[in-house]
Protein backbone atom coordinates (compact mmCIF):
# COMPACT_ATOMS: atom_id res chain seq x y z
CA UNK A 1 0.00 0.00 0.00
CA UNK A 2 1.42 3.64 -0.73
CA UNK A 3 0.30 6.87 0.21
CA UNK A 4 -0.36 8.37 -3.26
CA UNK A 5 -1.40 12.33 -4.35
CA UNK A 6 -3.82 12.23 -7.33
CA UNK A 7 -3.52 15.93 -9.31
CA UNK A 8 -6.36 15.77 -12.16
CA UNK A 9 -9.62 14.23 -11.32
CA UNK A 10 -11.31 14.60 -15.28
CA UNK A 11 -12.05 12.29 -17.86
CA UNK A 12 -9.14 10.38 -17.36
CA UNK A 13 -7.46 10.98 -14.39
CA UNK A 14 -10.64 10.22 -12.56
CA UNK A 15 -11.23 6.71 -13.15
CA UNK A 16 -7.22 5.94 -12.68
CA UNK A 17 -7.52 7.29 -9.08
CA UNK A 18 -10.48 4.89 -8.36
CA UNK A 19 -8.68 2.23 -9.88
CA UNK A 20 -5.21 3.35 -7.70
CA UNK A 21 -7.97 3.08 -4.91
CA UNK A 22 -9.17 -0.58 -5.55
CA UNK A 23 -5.88 -1.80 -5.79
CA UNK A 24 -5.44 -0.74 -2.18
CA UNK A 25 -3.50 2.40 -2.10
CA UNK A 26 -4.61 5.23 -0.04
CA UNK A 27 -5.21 8.00 -2.39
CA UNK A 28 -5.66 11.71 -2.08
CA UNK A 29 -7.34 13.67 -4.81
CA UNK A 30 -6.68 17.31 -6.09
CA UNK A 31 -7.91 19.49 -8.65
CA UNK A 32 -8.82 22.88 -9.60
CA UNK A 33 -12.02 22.39 -10.94
CA UNK A 34 -15.03 22.52 -8.62
CA UNK A 35 -16.19 19.47 -10.42
CA UNK A 36 -13.91 17.15 -10.73
CA UNK A 37 -13.10 17.67 -7.44
CA UNK A 38 -16.86 16.79 -6.32
CA UNK A 39 -17.17 14.22 -8.36
CA UNK A 40 -14.27 12.19 -7.14
CA UNK A 41 -15.74 12.61 -3.91
CA UNK A 42 -19.06 11.97 -4.57
CA UNK A 43 -17.45 8.59 -5.46
CA UNK A 44 -16.17 8.01 -2.56
CA UNK A 45 -12.55 10.02 -2.79
CA UNK A 46 -10.35 11.48 -0.49
CA UNK A 47 -10.36 15.30 -1.66
CA UNK A 48 -7.72 18.03 -0.57
CA UNK A 49 -8.70 21.68 -0.96
CA UNK A 50 -5.04 22.63 -1.68
CA UNK A 51 -2.06 20.81 -3.86
CA UNK A 52 -0.11 21.69 -0.57
CA UNK A 53 -2.18 19.13 1.55
CA UNK A 54 -2.65 16.86 -1.40
CA UNK A 55 0.96 15.93 -1.79
CA UNK A 56 1.72 16.22 1.97
CA UNK A 57 3.28 12.75 3.55
CA UNK A 58 2.83 11.60 -0.51
CA UNK A 59 5.30 8.52 -1.73
CA UNK A 60 3.99 9.14 -4.90
CA UNK A 61 2.33 12.03 -6.75
CA UNK A 62 0.86 11.64 -9.93
CA UNK A 63 -0.71 14.13 -12.44
CA UNK A 64 -3.09 13.55 -15.22
CA UNK A 65 -3.87 17.26 -16.46
CA UNK A 66 -4.35 18.50 -19.90
CA UNK A 67 -1.60 20.06 -21.42
CA UNK A 68 2.06 20.58 -21.52
CA UNK A 69 1.38 24.42 -20.44
CA UNK A 70 -0.72 22.66 -17.30
CA UNK A 71 1.90 20.54 -16.57
CA UNK A 72 4.99 23.01 -16.20
CA UNK A 73 2.45 25.41 -14.41
CA UNK A 74 1.27 22.45 -11.66
CA UNK A 75 5.33 21.27 -11.09
CA UNK A 76 7.00 24.25 -11.49
CA UNK A 77 5.43 27.25 -10.36
CA UNK A 78 5.43 29.08 -6.85
CA UNK A 79 3.52 26.41 -4.65
CA UNK A 80 4.10 24.01 -7.26
CA UNK A 81 4.38 20.14 -6.80
CA UNK A 82 8.41 20.71 -6.81
CA UNK A 83 8.25 23.59 -4.30
CA UNK A 84 5.41 21.27 -1.81
CA UNK A 85 6.42 17.99 -2.40
CA UNK A 86 8.09 16.03 0.22
CA UNK A 87 11.78 15.10 -1.66
CA UNK A 88 11.66 11.10 -1.13
CA UNK A 89 8.26 11.63 -2.99
CA UNK A 90 8.45 10.48 -6.90
CA UNK A 91 6.51 11.90 -9.82
CA UNK A 92 4.50 10.75 -12.36
CA UNK A 93 2.89 12.51 -15.57
CA UNK A 94 0.84 10.61 -17.56
CA UNK A 95 -0.55 14.10 -18.90
CA UNK A 96 0.11 13.63 -22.93
CA UNK A 97 2.41 16.63 -23.41
CA UNK A 98 5.41 17.61 -25.86
CA UNK A 99 8.40 15.64 -25.26
CA UNK A 100 10.75 19.18 -24.58
CA UNK A 101 8.43 20.15 -22.03
CA UNK A 102 8.54 16.36 -20.32
CA UNK A 103 12.07 16.68 -20.27
CA UNK A 104 12.32 20.32 -19.14
CA UNK A 105 9.84 19.87 -16.04
CA UNK A 106 11.71 16.33 -15.03
CA UNK A 107 15.07 18.32 -15.32
CA UNK A 108 14.13 21.03 -13.05
CA UNK A 109 12.33 18.45 -10.79
CA UNK A 110 16.07 16.58 -10.54
CA UNK A 111 17.89 19.85 -10.08
CA UNK A 112 15.36 20.07 -6.68
CA UNK A 113 16.07 16.48 -5.61
CA UNK A 114 13.01 14.50 -7.74
CA UNK A 115 12.81 11.53 -8.97
CA UNK A 116 10.07 12.42 -12.14
CA UNK A 117 8.80 10.29 -14.49
CA UNK A 118 6.82 10.91 -18.03
CA UNK A 119 4.56 7.86 -18.10
CA UNK A 120 1.79 9.12 -20.50
CA UNK A 121 -1.28 6.37 -21.49
CA UNK A 122 -2.41 4.47 -24.07
CA UNK A 123 -6.02 3.13 -23.68
CA UNK A 124 -8.24 5.86 -23.47
CA UNK A 125 -11.56 6.51 -21.11
CA UNK A 126 -12.52 2.94 -21.07
CA UNK A 127 -9.03 1.10 -20.82
CA UNK A 128 -8.79 3.94 -17.67
CA UNK A 129 -11.96 2.83 -16.41
CA UNK A 130 -11.32 -1.51 -16.81
CA UNK A 131 -7.52 -0.39 -15.72
CA UNK A 132 -6.17 -1.93 -18.89
CA UNK A 133 -3.74 1.31 -20.00
CA UNK A 134 -0.55 0.42 -21.66
CA UNK A 135 1.74 3.39 -19.54
CA UNK A 136 5.07 4.57 -21.30
CA UNK A 137 7.57 5.63 -19.05
CA UNK A 138 10.08 7.29 -19.79
CA UNK A 139 13.07 8.44 -16.96
CA UNK A 140 15.91 6.20 -15.30
CA UNK A 141 15.54 2.15 -14.79
CA UNK A 142 15.34 2.49 -11.39
CA UNK A 143 12.51 4.95 -11.16
CA UNK A 144 10.45 2.47 -13.78
CA UNK A 145 11.24 -0.68 -11.15
CA UNK A 146 9.82 1.86 -8.53
CA UNK A 147 6.33 2.96 -9.80
CA UNK A 148 6.03 -0.01 -12.53
CA UNK A 149 3.64 -1.32 -9.55
CA UNK A 150 1.75 1.24 -8.72
CA UNK A 151 0.98 1.69 -12.30
CA UNK A 152 -0.10 -1.87 -12.68
CA UNK A 153 -3.05 -1.07 -10.58
CA UNK A 154 -4.17 1.16 -13.38
CA UNK A 155 -3.13 -0.53 -16.46
CA UNK A 156 -1.92 -3.93 -18.26
CA UNK A 157 1.04 -2.95 -20.00
CA UNK A 158 3.71 -1.38 -18.51
CA UNK A 159 6.54 -0.54 -20.66
CA UNK A 160 10.60 0.92 -20.37
CA UNK A 161 10.45 3.47 -23.26
CA UNK A 162 13.78 4.65 -22.27
CA UNK A 163 15.16 7.97 -20.49
CA UNK A 164 13.14 10.89 -19.48
CA UNK A 165 11.03 12.20 -22.30
CA UNK A 166 10.98 8.98 -24.41
CA UNK A 167 7.40 8.21 -22.62
CA UNK A 168 6.07 11.00 -24.47
CA UNK A 169 7.77 10.01 -27.75
CA UNK A 170 6.28 6.40 -27.95
CA UNK A 171 2.26 8.11 -26.97
CA UNK A 172 2.73 10.39 -29.96
CA UNK A 173 4.03 8.36 -32.46
CA UNK A 174 1.93 5.64 -31.65
CA UNK A 175 -0.85 8.38 -31.69
CA UNK A 176 0.43 9.60 -35.12
CA UNK A 177 -0.37 6.09 -36.53
CA UNK A 178 -3.69 5.31 -35.14
CA UNK A 179 -4.73 8.77 -36.62
CA UNK A 180 -3.15 8.29 -40.12
CA UNK A 181 -4.25 4.23 -39.76
CA UNK A 182 -8.01 5.46 -38.94
CA UNK A 183 -7.74 8.01 -42.05
CA UNK A 184 -6.15 4.78 -44.37
CA UNK A 185 -9.39 2.44 -43.69
CA UNK A 186 -11.84 5.38 -43.65
CA UNK A 187 -10.63 6.00 -46.98
CA UNK A 188 -10.08 2.51 -48.25
CA UNK A 189 -14.30 1.70 -47.20
CA UNK A 190 -15.67 4.75 -49.20
CA UNK A 191 -13.77 3.91 -51.98
CA UNK A 192 -14.89 0.34 -51.24
CA UNK A 193 -18.35 0.68 -50.74
CA UNK A 194 -18.77 3.29 -53.72
CA UNK A 195 -17.21 0.21 -56.23
CA UNK A 196 -20.33 -1.63 -54.88
CA UNK A 197 -18.40 -3.95 -52.29
CA UNK A 198 -20.99 -4.78 -49.29
CA UNK A 199 -19.23 -3.16 -45.86
CA UNK A 200 -19.60 -6.30 -43.90
CA UNK A 201 -17.74 -8.58 -46.57
CA UNK A 202 -15.60 -5.83 -47.03
CA UNK A 203 -14.87 -6.37 -43.67
CA UNK A 204 -14.43 -9.79 -43.20
CA UNK A 205 -11.79 -9.75 -46.29
CA UNK A 206 -9.62 -7.00 -44.86
CA UNK A 207 -9.67 -8.18 -41.51
CA UNK A 208 -8.07 -11.40 -42.38
CA UNK A 209 -5.86 -9.68 -44.79
CA UNK A 210 -3.03 -7.62 -45.21
CA UNK A 211 -5.21 -4.43 -44.40
CA UNK A 212 -6.01 -5.28 -41.35
CA UNK A 213 -5.36 -3.08 -38.52
CA UNK A 214 -7.18 -1.89 -35.19
CA UNK A 215 -8.42 0.73 -36.49
CA UNK A 216 -10.37 -1.45 -38.53
CA UNK A 217 -11.21 -4.38 -36.16
CA UNK A 218 -11.51 -2.73 -32.84
CA UNK A 219 -12.62 0.77 -33.98
CA UNK A 220 -13.97 0.23 -37.36
CA UNK A 221 -14.83 3.99 -38.76
CA UNK A 222 -18.36 2.76 -40.23
CA UNK A 223 -21.10 1.26 -38.47
CA UNK A 224 -21.81 -2.37 -38.56
CA UNK A 225 -18.91 -4.32 -38.30
CA UNK A 226 -17.41 -3.42 -35.07
CA UNK A 227 -20.59 -2.67 -32.72
CA UNK A 228 -18.55 -1.51 -29.98
CA UNK A 229 -16.81 1.10 -32.31
CA UNK A 230 -18.39 4.88 -31.35
CA UNK A 231 -19.63 4.91 -35.18
CA UNK A 232 -22.36 3.28 -33.95
CA UNK A 233 -22.76 5.31 -31.55
CA UNK A 234 -22.92 8.01 -33.65
CA UNK A 235 -19.35 8.75 -32.81
CA UNK A 236 -19.86 9.79 -29.42
CA UNK A 237 -16.12 9.24 -27.68
CA UNK A 238 -14.24 6.97 -27.27
CA UNK A 239 -11.13 9.56 -28.27
CA UNK A 240 -12.79 12.82 -29.64
CA UNK A 241 -11.28 14.75 -32.71
CA UNK A 242 -10.22 17.58 -30.66
CA UNK A 243 -7.41 14.99 -28.46
CA UNK A 244 -6.89 13.05 -31.60
CA UNK A 245 -5.72 16.60 -33.24
CA UNK A 246 -3.89 17.55 -30.28
CA UNK A 247 -1.85 14.57 -30.94
CA UNK A 248 -1.04 14.98 -34.63
CA UNK A 249 0.26 18.58 -34.07
CA UNK A 250 2.19 17.09 -30.96
CA UNK A 251 3.67 14.52 -33.24
CA UNK A 252 4.42 17.22 -35.88
CA UNK A 253 6.12 19.85 -33.44
CA UNK A 254 8.39 16.99 -32.43
CA UNK A 255 9.05 16.02 -36.12
CA UNK A 256 10.08 19.56 -37.09
CA UNK A 257 12.27 20.08 -33.82
CA UNK A 258 14.58 17.13 -35.08
CA UNK A 259 14.04 17.32 -38.86
CA UNK A 260 12.27 14.38 -39.49
CA UNK A 261 10.05 13.32 -42.62
CA UNK A 262 6.37 12.89 -42.05
CA UNK A 263 4.24 13.61 -44.70
CA UNK A 264 1.79 11.49 -43.89
CA UNK A 265 1.42 12.81 -40.61
CA UNK A 266 1.09 16.08 -41.68
CA UNK A 267 -1.84 15.45 -43.87
CA UNK A 268 -3.77 13.52 -41.47
CA UNK A 269 -3.61 16.64 -39.08
CA UNK A 270 -4.61 18.65 -41.25
CA UNK A 271 -7.89 16.59 -42.33
CA UNK A 272 -8.75 16.30 -38.42
CA UNK A 273 -8.31 20.21 -37.83
CA UNK A 274 -10.86 20.59 -41.12
CA UNK A 275 -13.30 18.25 -38.99
CA UNK A 276 -12.28 20.38 -36.02
CA UNK A 277 -12.76 23.67 -37.60
CA UNK A 278 -16.31 22.68 -38.68
CA UNK A 279 -17.45 22.18 -34.83
CA UNK A 280 -16.86 18.19 -35.04
CA UNK A 281 -14.03 18.57 -32.48
CA UNK A 282 -16.21 16.91 -29.54
CA UNK A 283 -17.07 13.82 -31.97
CA UNK A 284 -15.13 10.56 -32.08
CA UNK A 285 -11.96 11.18 -34.43
CA UNK A 286 -13.50 8.07 -36.51
CA UNK A 287 -15.93 10.45 -38.02
CA UNK A 288 -13.85 11.32 -40.56
CA UNK A 289 -15.03 8.29 -42.35
CA UNK A 290 -17.81 10.29 -42.80
CA UNK A 291 -15.90 13.41 -44.45
CA UNK A 292 -14.41 11.03 -46.74
CA UNK A 293 -17.46 9.14 -47.66
CA UNK A 294 -19.33 12.71 -48.47
CA UNK A 295 -21.93 11.91 -45.58
CA UNK A 296 -21.11 14.81 -43.47
CA UNK A 297 -22.01 18.63 -43.90
CA UNK A 298 -18.90 20.63 -42.63
CA UNK A 299 -20.22 24.36 -41.95
CA UNK A 300 -20.81 26.87 -44.61
CA UNK A 301 -18.03 29.23 -45.02
CA UNK A 302 -18.67 32.67 -46.35
CA UNK A 303 -16.99 33.66 -49.49
CA UNK A 304 -14.31 36.72 -49.06
CA UNK A 305 -15.25 40.26 -50.10
P1 LIG B 1 -9.79 16.45 -18.67
O1 LIG B 1 -9.85 17.85 -19.16
O2 LIG B 1 -11.05 15.67 -18.53
O3 LIG B 1 -9.06 16.43 -17.23
C1 LIG B 1 -7.93 17.19 -16.89
C2 LIG B 1 -8.11 17.69 -15.47
O4 LIG B 1 -6.89 18.29 -15.03
C3 LIG B 1 -9.20 18.76 -15.35
O5 LIG B 1 -10.18 18.34 -14.41
C4 LIG B 1 -8.44 20.01 -14.89
O6 LIG B 1 -9.20 20.83 -14.02
C5 LIG B 1 -7.26 19.37 -14.18
N1 LIG B 1 -6.10 20.26 -14.02
C6 LIG B 1 -5.42 20.97 -14.97
N2 LIG B 1 -4.40 21.65 -14.41
C7 LIG B 1 -4.44 21.37 -13.08
C8 LIG B 1 -3.65 21.77 -11.98
N3 LIG B 1 -2.62 22.61 -12.10
N4 LIG B 1 -3.97 21.31 -10.76
C9 LIG B 1 -5.03 20.46 -10.59
N5 LIG B 1 -5.81 20.04 -11.60
C10 LIG B 1 -5.52 20.49 -12.83
O7 LIG B 1 -8.75 15.69 -19.61
P2 LIG B 1 -8.60 14.10 -19.84
O8 LIG B 1 -9.44 13.67 -21.00
O9 LIG B 1 -8.72 13.41 -18.53
O10 LIG B 1 -7.07 14.04 -20.35
C11 LIG B 1 -5.97 14.21 -19.46
C12 LIG B 1 -4.69 13.90 -20.23
O11 LIG B 1 -4.74 12.55 -20.70
C13 LIG B 1 -4.46 14.79 -21.47
O12 LIG B 1 -3.09 15.09 -21.57
C14 LIG B 1 -4.93 13.90 -22.62
O13 LIG B 1 -4.28 14.22 -23.83
C15 LIG B 1 -4.50 12.52 -22.10
N6 LIG B 1 -5.27 11.39 -22.65
C16 LIG B 1 -6.62 11.47 -22.74
C17 LIG B 1 -7.33 10.39 -23.25
C18 LIG B 1 -8.84 10.43 -23.36
O14 LIG B 1 -9.42 9.56 -24.03
N7 LIG B 1 -9.52 11.39 -22.74
C19 LIG B 1 -6.65 9.23 -23.65
C20 LIG B 1 -5.26 9.17 -23.50
C21 LIG B 1 -4.57 10.27 -22.99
Amino acid sequence: MAKIAFVGLGKMGLPMAQNLVKAGHQVTGFDLSAAAGRAWRDAGGTLAPSLAEAVAGAEFVISMVNTGKHVKSLYCDAGGVIAVAPKSAMLVDCSTIDVETARAVARSAADSGFTMVDAPVSGGVMGAAAATLTFMVGGPEAAFERVRPILAGMGRNIVHAGPSGNGQAAKICNNMMVGIHVVSTSEAMALGMKLGLDPMTFFKIASTSSGQSWALTTYCPIPGPVPTSPANNDYEPGFSTDLMLKDMRLSQEAATAVGASTPLGACTASIYQALVNNGYGPKDFSIVAKLLSGELGLAAKKEPG
